[in-house]
């Protein structure tokens, strides 16, 4: 035996020999506290969480997301699907491994489940200080410089009706299918391009929305129908993924929904707000109807719940082409109501009320007061008591039974979870 290989053998036996609670990896379980550390800082302190969100994060996010937004895939569900194969089938092998290693089983325990507890912990310091940190910044209201306050049905009704006849003025003209129903004249791709430029035409009006990063559909969103799930942000690829089987007609909202997330905005009512801006921002008919649709879709169903009446001369304004839309929205999600949806539905409002957001997935309904406070401000608020007629048109029954006429109406849960 020559005198290398007594020297590895001793080196080997001298490594097995050690104790297994002194392995190199654990230093990366101390992302475990940093990440409580910095969760706990940004809990007590928005102007800190402000702090990270607008000079920490951006240094990052920025140049992360241009360099993921050059695969022509979402890395972010490949690595998914990737890395959960892999954990499983290593873990598969650690247990068939520590079963048939009697003697060492102790530390081949300890090697096994180390793997999981480091991972947990990057994923827990990447997960705060990619997403829960802008959880807790400063409100959007804030530093847009809007108002949100308490507004009465009228001024809601006001809004409804402009949202309304701007949707069917934008809808006019805008490529159908076989049904009469809206149809995104781009591939996602270039819908996505389209989306990364609309976005930035906020910026010197609101300098903390910018993104370097794109939208991305997801390759299996049909999976994604049935959980409920439209779109989702990837805190480790700086991925704005989209479902893009959903119908059309959100979908260009969708996508600004989801770069809101990439800019640092989590809530999911400011999120919608800024998808709104982004889609009236640009150019593109398609992304205006689909913006003005997505706020329309919010504030009746708000006016829904504040005045019956006020709701039904907002639904009467209606054009044809915008009913046939929603009602295709609705058939498809109502098609993807499925026991896991549900379940996706309560792990993502757990999801949120654990992120501060009290109101889980009814605060998505806030969304409308920002719409109100743009309209203020826009409009000045002398303007903005417009009355409704007072000799309404005739309204058209919202659908044969009362309360679930509602749902007829409803967006779908715009629930996504962040993995
Ligand atoms: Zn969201």
């Amino acid at each position: 035996m020559s005198a290398q290989r007594k020297k590895k053998k001793k080196k080997t036996r001298a490594k097995s020999g050690r104790s297994p609670f002194l392995l190199k990896r654990f230093w990366l379980l101390l992302f475990l506290p940093a990440a409580v550390a910095l969760d706990f800082a940004a809990k007590r302190s928005p102007d800190f969480a402000e702090w990270y969100a607008v000079h920490i994060y951006p240094l990052y996010a920025k140049p992360l997301s241009a360099l993921f937004a050059l695969a022509p895939v979402s890395v972010g569900e490949i690595l998914l699907i990737a890395g959960s194969l892999a954990l499983l089938a290593f873990l598969v092998y650690g247990t068939v491994r520590l079963c048939a290693d009697r003697q060492r089983r102790r530390e081949r325990l300890v090697r096994l489940l180390s793997v999981p507890a480091v991972l947990a912990s990057l994923i827990a310091f990447l997960c705060v200080s990619n997403y829960g940190t802008n959880h807790r910044r400063w409100p959007f209201a804030q530093t847009a410089g809007l108002e949100v306050r308490e507004s009465s049905a009228e001024e809601l009704y006001a809004l409804c009706a402009e949202l309304t006849e701007e949707a069917n003025r934008l809808r006019e003209g805008q490529p159908e299918d076989a049904d009469g129903v809206f149809l995104l004249n781009a591939e996602p791709f270039e819908a996505a391009e389209t989306a990364k430029r609309c976005f930035n035409r906020l910026t010197p009006q609101y300098p903390t929305l910018e993104t370097w990063g794109k939208p991305k559909p997801i390759f299996f969103s049909e999976v994604f129908s049935y959980l409920d799930i439209s779109g989702i942000f990837c805190p480790f690829t700086f991925e704005a993924n989209v479902n893009v089987h959903a119908e059309d007609a959100l979908i260009p909202a969708t996508m600004c929904h989801e770069l809101s997330h990439l800019s640092g905005y989590m809530r999911e009512d400011e999120a919608n707000f800024i998808a709104y801006l982004a889609c009236r921002a640009g150019n593109d008919a398609a992304f205006q109807y689909s913006g003005t649709l997505f706020a329309m879709i919010h504030a009746t169903n708000a006016l829904y719940d504040a005045d019956r009446t006020l709701w039904e001369k907002a639904d009467a304004l209606r054009s044809e082409g915008v009913r046939r839309d929603l009602a295709a929205n609705n058939a498809y999600w109502e098609r993807y109501d499925t026991p896991v949806a549900e379940v996706s539905d309560r792990v993502n409002d757990a999801y949120l009320k654990a992120n501060g957001q009290e109101h889980g997935v009814r605060s998505y309904g806030r969304m409308v007061d920002l719409l109100l406070a743009e309209r203020r401000a826009r409009l000045g608020d002398s303007r903005t008591e417009t009355k409704p007629p007072a000799e309404p048109e005739p309204a058209e029954p919202p659908t044969s039974d009362g309360e679930g006429a509602q749902d007829d109406y409803n967006a779908p849960d715009d629930g996504e979870m962040y993995i």
